[in-house]
């Protein structure tokens, strides 16, 4: 991945904006040629269409080495939230053992995550009542929802 340039976070894939097209503004998987995954987005940043098949792991498994590890991301507001799924979620409670973080809708949205201090997801609900949201990362690292 190029450094500097702002991408796209969406199911722990990460997509870089190659062109705007009759379908929308066109970003692909940032393993783009190997990697044929796109979405498209509209003018306000929504989800039109969604063409995942990844054969590759998430991007940042490199560095955790699990599947179902979530990552601490830091938005431009300064916010530290954990990253899953697509989803956004903050800390509740802290134990020493573990963490139990709520999605950044709630009370809203019901969903919830547990992690152990590796990340790694031990518990989880998360029927959320609400869509994705696509996560930026710019220039500065720092993750923003448009
Ligand atoms: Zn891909
Ligand atoms: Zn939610």
């Amino acid at each position: 991945m190029s450094g500097g340039r702002t991408c796209l976070l969406f199911n722990g894939y990460t997509f870089f904006y190659r062109y705007k097209c009759r379908m929308g503004r066109k970003w692909c998987c940032t393993l783009f040629p190997k990697c044929k995954s796109h979405l498209y987005l509209d003018e306000n940043n929504d989800i039109l269409q969604i063409s995942e098949f990844h054969e590759h792991v998430r991007n940042y498994l490199h560095k955790l080495n699990f599947y179902f590890s979530a990552q601490l991301i830091t938005m431009v507001t300064g916010k530290q939230v954990l990253e899953y799924q697509g989803y956004t979620y903050y800390v509740q409670q802290k134990l020493k053992k573990n963490s139990r973080w709520v999605c950044t809708t709630y009370p809203n949205c019901k969903a919830y995550v547990r992690t152990n201090n590796n990340l790694y997801v031990v518990e989880k609900d998360t029927n959320h009542s609400h869509t994705k949201k696509v996560l930026y990362k710019t220039k500065t690292g720092l993750y923003t929802r448009l």
